[in-house]
């Protein structure tokens, strides 16, 4: 392949809509040939690379709901598509509730980076590699979407379907993400390895979350979620299993965390080898469950004294 030493950016047309209605009505008439942007920190990129066409791009930034960020104890959390990462990682509220999410943020790319990019972004791109698609799963978020036949809710459980693959349709534009309250006591811990400490896409990254449940067997629930080694970043079902039915002990977390390197499907490829992300996911998750399972502890200890 010949590599393009000065690569530009292709002629576009900028579309701004006033409304909702006006931008799904625009998207669905074009389809194929435009698509949605906030940050534009993936689609320009892309586009300057050859590997995004779009003759219409359209800036849904200024949309209703785009830019709300709010938080009620009921409700949970609400974060506008055009809410970039910086002003999540700076809100008290994300940081009081949901620190795994801001943990997350920070850890894409630089600063100037995150005061472009966003979370519905990362989330739309559907990279398996996404760093904020773990803590969004985690906290079992969903997506506000309005599309050709009005409002809908979509569970980020089942929205990726493969690598730039999700659910959305021909005139679907993201409002925004939804994280319904934190389970009590929650403690979270996200774990990235890339070639280089900062702004690197990772090789491996899990993200895991654990808090008290009495009605599992164990006394926790914990979420196990593994990015940049299968398709689409996925939850570790079984190795969650382990950790709700037997008591959590050393042994109960080193199997949990070779289960979830079984249920990995990575790929060889310039940033890791198939086998050493196997091993990186053992290693992470081991990782990453102490840690929590330490945090879970200490909250205990501390409840008890008081
Ligand atoms: C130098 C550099 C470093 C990076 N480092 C990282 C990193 O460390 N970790 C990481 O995860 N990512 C990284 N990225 C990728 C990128 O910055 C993130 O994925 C970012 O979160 C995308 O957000 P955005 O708002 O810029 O999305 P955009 O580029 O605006 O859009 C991304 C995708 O979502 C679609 N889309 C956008 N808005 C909507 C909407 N409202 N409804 C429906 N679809 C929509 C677009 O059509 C496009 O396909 C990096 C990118 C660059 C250029």
């Amino acid at each position: 392949m010949a590599i393009n030493t000065h690569p530009t950016l292709p002629e576009f047309d900028y579309i701004r809509p006033e409304t909702l209605i006006e931008a799904s009505d625009f998207l669905m008439r074009h389809a194929g040939d435009a698509r949605p942007f906030l940050g534009g920190t993936d689609v320009f990129v892309r586009m300057r690379d050859g590997l995004l066409t779009s003759k219409f791009l359209v800036d849904v930034k200024s949309l209703p709901g785009m830019n709300d960020l709010t938080y009620n104890p009921q409700e949970g959390l609400i974060i506008g598509g055009a809410i970039n990462m910086n002003r999540v990682i700076a809100s008290p509220e994300v940081q009081e509730h949901y620190p795994l999410l801001a943990d997350a943020c920070r850890s894409v790319a630089s600063y100037q980076l995150r005061s472009r990019a966003t979370i519905v972004g990362n989330i739309c791109n559907a990279s398996p590699a996404g760093d904020t698609i773990g803590a969004s799963l985690a906290f079992e978020g969903s997506l506000h979407i309005h599309g050709s036949d009005g409002m809908r809710w979509e569970p980020l459980a089942d929205f990726f379907l493969g690598p730039g693959k999700t659910r959305l349709k021909a005139g679907d534009i993201v409002i925004g993400l939804h994280l319904p309250p934190p389970p009590a006591g929650s403690k979270g811990v996200y774990l990235k390895l890339g070639r280089n400490k900062l702004s690197d896409l990772s090789i491996v990254a899990v993200t895991a979350l654990g808090y008290p449940e009495p009605a599992a067997r164990s006394g926790y629930r914990f979420r196990l979620i593994l990015a940049s080694v299968a398709p689409v970043p996925f939850v570790a079902k079984d190795a969650e299993a382990i950790l709700a039915n037997t008591p959590i002990t050393s042994d109960s977390i080193h199997e949990a965390a070779c289960l979830a390197a079984e249920a990995c499907t990575p790929i060889d490829d310039v940033r890791g080898s198939l086998r050493y992300r196997k091993q990186m996911v053992k290693n992470l998750s081991t990782k990453a469950l102490f840690q929590v399972w330490e945090n879970l502890k200490m909250l205990s200890m501390l409840d008890q004294r008081l």
